[in-house]
């Protein structure tokens, strides 16, 4: 088991776009998502995307099961209990006029949440790891996790949605805290 540093915001490198996974993948593609789930599990956290490791590719693996403290807080986490995604050169087809709002946090920006409006529902398109494309409608919790994950896939923050004076403070904090 790998567990990889995550980078904590400011970093230039969770400010690069990713680029597309080509198929099939390469074995060392293949380690960087095995190595991003332990990552995602240790942390712990409901996802993780690529560049939060420094590896500018359109990966990110999620398990919004693993939100459920029940679940989080099971010293045995048994496999069954796992609901693992990984999703490859993921892009929106849609996204619905009605919005929510949720409090969101990330792996990137430890110890800190803010309120995050963004559409209710939305359309995917993905790849999996033999390289078939999918699509599905998303929303709810989910709607919100995959557009917060694919966010990073082109270099924004959650933080990016909040208020300039929101946004200071918190680059600040985490200066003051992870530098
Ligand atoms: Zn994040």
């Amino acid at each position: 088991m790998t567990i990889r540093e995550i980078l904590i915001h400011p970093d230039d490198r969770l400010r690069t776009i990713a680029q597309p996974v080509t198929f099939p993948l390469s074995d060392a593609t293949r380690q960087i998502i095995t190595d991003m789930a332990d990552t995602m599990y240790d942390a712990p956290g409901v996802g993780l995307a690529a560049p939060q490791i420094g590896v500018s590719l359109q990966i990110a693996v999620t398990d919004t099961l693993w939100r459920s403290d029940e679940v989080r807080h099971d010293p045995d986490r048994p496999g069954g209990t796992r609901d693992l995604k990984v999703w490859l050169n993921p892009e929106f087809l849609w996204h619905s006029d009605g919005q929510e709002t949720w409090e969101e946090g990330c792996l990137s920006v430890p110890e800190t949440y803010g309120d995050v409006t963004r559409p209710a529902a939305v359309r995917l398109r993905w790849h999996d790891v033999e390289g078939k494309p999918h699509e599905h409608d998303f929303e709810g919790f989910d709607a919100v996790a995959l557009q917060h994950e694919f966010d990073h896939l082109n270099g924004k923050l959650f933080i990016d949605y909040l208020s300039p004076l929101k946004r200071n403070m918190i680059t600040k904090k985490m200066k003051k805290l992870f530098k």
